[in-house]
């Protein structure tokens, strides 16, 4: 079995009000802007995923808020270090080593 790289935390965000959220952010706390504000829109945390990158997260996001399956960007190519199918036109991050493209 591969070594297993250390599962990211996504954030599902939404305004207060709001029965479902209406974006995924990675990492823990709401979507900042460059000057430190925080996005309008992350008034509150629905829940928390934790995936081995964003494609793996939109995945469960997709599921969660009962829309179509999520279509990763570009089409899946091997990882240059570990050989893994990942999507280096969409986040770039490898599921299963370090690698980022
Ligand atoms: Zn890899």
């Amino acid at each position: 079995m591969r070594n297993e790289v250390p599962k990211k935390m996504f954030t599902a965000w939404g305004l207060r009000d709001d029965k479902w959220p209406s974006m995924l952010v990675g990492g823990d706390g709401p979507l900042t802007y460059n000057d430190g504000t925080v996005d309008p829109d992350c008034q509150k945390k629905f829940y928390v995923i934790t995936a081995c990158n964003f494609e793996e997260a939109m995945a469960i996001y997709h599921l969660r808020q009962g829309w179509d399956p999520y279509r990763p960007e570009g089409r899946p190519t091997e990882c240059p270090e570990c050989g893994v199918l990942y999507y280096s036109k969409g986040s770039g991050q490898c599921w299963s080593c370090t690698h980022h493209s």
